[in-house]
């Protein structure tokens, strides 16, 4: 147990060169940053000489003083105190001259924090502990003191898992003091403190903080808003610092970066919080591969010294062949399963969906194949996977059971003819046992819909005991040559943005923009980690015209909201590019977390409430008045209604 810190310290303790770098000069004056990794002094101006975690027999005879938590006790005899850094056994002592200290620890109840004072002592032969790092010594003490005694704890600390998510976030100070919290907290920030060396350090870099009280941004995500002391006016909280690290390159910072602190207002998933951290990025004269690499060298080089190293450079995937072969801009390329167009084959079918979707525009014959799959998957399986399909896509899915001599087990096997089955096995490197699974539609959407079966029958397989998906293996993987815009869901005939609307459109296709826009590819670019998408960027457009007629007639959108930006274009803007990463998804996967939650200190739940302070919370109407607004009090039957149309309805 603990031996988490000494991963943790590992790479912390092993010196490297020192690295200085010349950051920023002028005539008159020269600013030198320097960093030096070294071994962190963990006793410094506090009430201890060592941390629980670092005593070894190397420290026998030496006089300590320790502050901790009581973790566990034993026949009042022996008792084990914690702290951030690991545990350590302490000796009660027994003898009448010491009744006082005898009292305090072993009257203090469990998770009482108390101050130690003794020497270190070697066990007794055989009463060595080898699971523990500390377990050849133990304390022999003198003093002692209650530093504050301990309530009834709502849970245990030690079983982190056994609680409910949102019994964990009410106490979160004590969930906090869990192994995984202290371990991903921990790891989050050796992380993001190696990103900072490496890139102000290392590559000129500037942090610079960017406003949280901003304005209304067209597009994109629903923001936050904050009222103001003026009568209808509001501040809104930045989606991210977008704007501001455009206007920064155009103030020649030239190479900026943040850990910022962004808001979207779309309530939370697994994955996603209202307010989120992104390690924001922006840099002049830069191209697609200059940030590539960039962010290559970035994730090298902050990686966490107990896993396996990054392998640079990342593979890239056009985002068209994302979709035609993993359904989604985001695919996991950990496995295979990838989906495979059949059309051609069913041109004659008689197999009525087939012939339906074969005879529309755009109409295609999708498949996947899942090795083994009638080993693993089970009838009700299946059943699932047709209903999920007709559920959320309205659209058919049939499998075929495959078996020696083309004897197949399928709703279509009759219809399927003998080459088209040929043609079958060879396109989908089929064999006995496999599953296929079939449907037809629009090339995207039947895409998306084999997307999600690819993921989902990936996940079944699991369950079941087959191993698809290494869970120590990390696989990068940027994915490129995105459209400029795409329609929009819900007015198909308008188009949106697929990044940004600062995104700049590839060079050879601008000529596209003036006639058919939807045709534009553009210069973004994400950043897919295990199927996750935890990074997105792109070439800006610092043509203050371009960028005009983009917001202007291509998207329709208020361009006043964003005349500061199309004037400060005007005045030599620079070339420019950037990159956000999602520092929250990142380290979810880096530690391999469930949820984004248990990487964040004190996060929100899924309806995005503190639980543990009951944000957000009201306000008296007089409290109101300055901001000039009022409630309008929904009716029950309307409060109802949104909390059933509430994406997630259970508090965590
Ligand atoms: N601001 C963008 C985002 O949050 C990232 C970027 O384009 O740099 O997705």
């Amino acid at each position: 147990m603990f031996c988490w810190f000494s991963r943790l310290c590992r790479g912390l303790s092993t010196p490297t060169r020192r690295t200085t770098q010349l950051i920023w000069s002028s005539a008159s004056r020269r600013l030198v940053l320097s960093s030096q990794r070294r071994i962190p002094e963990l006793s410094s101006f506090v009430a201890r000489t060592n941390t629980c975690g670092e005593l070894r027999s190397s420290h026998l005879g030496q006089e300590v003083t320790l502050c901790g938590w009581i973790q566990f006790r034993r026949q009042n005899i022996f008792l084990v105190l914690r702290d951030f850094h690991g545990l350590v056994q302490v000796v009660i002592p027994q003898d009448e001259s010491a009744a006082s200290v005898k009292k305090i620890l072993c009257e203090a109840p469990m998770e009482s924090v108390v101050q130690v004072s003794g020497t270190v002592i070697s066990r007794p032969p055989g009463q060595e502990n080898p699971k523990m790092p500390t377990g050849e010594i133990e304390i022999k003490v003198k003093t002692a003191k209650l530093l504050n005694s301990c309530k009834k704890l709502p849970f245990e600390i030690k079983d982190f898992m056994k609680k409910t998510e949102a019994l964990r976030l009410q106490y979160r100070y004590l969930d906090l003091r869990s192994v995984q919290m202290q371990y991903n907290l921990r790891l989050r920030s050796q992380m993001v403190m190696k990103m900072r060396e490496y890139l102000c350090n290392l590559h000129g870099f500037v942090d610079v903080e960017t406003p949280t009280l901003f304005k209304r941004t067209p597009g994109g995500a629903k923001e936050f808003v904050i009222p103001s002391r003026e009568p209808g006016k509001f501040y809104s909280l930045p989606q991210s610092p977008q704007q501001f690290k455009q206007l920064l390159m155009v103030g020649g910072l030239d190479r900026y970066f943040q850990v910022a602190r962004c808001y979207r207002d779309e309530g939370s998933r697994p994955d996603r919080q209202p307010e989120f951290t992104q390690i924001d990025i922006e840099m002049s004269f830069v191209d697609q591969t200059g940030i590539q690499s960039l962010i290559e060298g970035l994730l090298q080089y902050s990686w966490p010294s107990d896993k396996d190293p990054v392998v640079v450079p990342f593979p890239s995937m056009p985002f068209a062949e994302a979709l035609a072969s993993y359904g989604t801009d985001k695919p996991d390329t950990r496995f295979g399963m990838k989906i495979v167009d059949i059309s051609d084959m069913f041109r004659n079918t008689e197999v009525g969906f087939l012939q339906d979707a074969l005879s529309k525009p755009q109409g295609t014959v999708k498949a996947i194949c899942i090795h083994k799959g009638a080993k693993y998957l089970k009838r009700k399986d299946i059943e699932s996977i047709r209903k999920f399909a007709t559920d959320h896509f309205n659209e058919e899915v049939l499998p075929i059971f495959l078996k020696t001599n083309e004897n197949w087990n399928s709703p279509v096997a009759k219809f399927i003819m003998e080459e088209q089955g040929l043609g079958l096995v060879k396109l989908l490197e089929t064999q006995e046992e496999d599953v296929v699974l079939l449907t037809a539609g629009e090339h995207k959407r039947a895409c998306s819909l084999m997307g999600k079966l690819r993921l989902e029958c990936a996940d079944l397989l699991e369950a079941r005991g087959v191993v698809l998906r290494d869970p120590a293996l990390f696989s990068f993987l940027w994915v490129v040559d995105f459209p400029l815009f795409l329609p929009k869901e819900e007015n198909p005939q308008e188009l949106e943005s697929a990044h940004h609307p600062f995104t700049a459109p590839h060079p050879s296709d601008i000529h596209l923009l003036y006639t058919e826009p939807h045709k534009v590819r553009s210069q973004h670019y994400d950043l897919v980690l295990n199927g996750n998408e935890i990074g997105g960027g792109s070439i800006r457009i610092h043509n203050s015209e371009l960028q005009h007629y983009v917001l202007a007639t291509v998207l329709k959108e208020d361009v006043k909201l964003l005349s500061h930006l199309l004037q400060a274009l005007d005045y030599g803007a620079p070339p420019h590019g950037g990159i956000a990463l999602g520092l929250d998804r990142l380290m979810c996967l880096v530690t391999g977390a469930p949820s984004i939650r248990d990487v964040i200190a004190f996060p929100k739940s899924f309806r995005g409430h503190d639980l543990m302070s009951n944000a957000p919370d009201s306000i008296p109407p007089e409290e109101l008045k300055p901001y000039h607004i009022q409630v309008s009090w929904p009716t029950d039957a309307e409060t109802e209604k949104s909390s059933s149309n509430h994406p997630c309805r259970s508090e965590s």
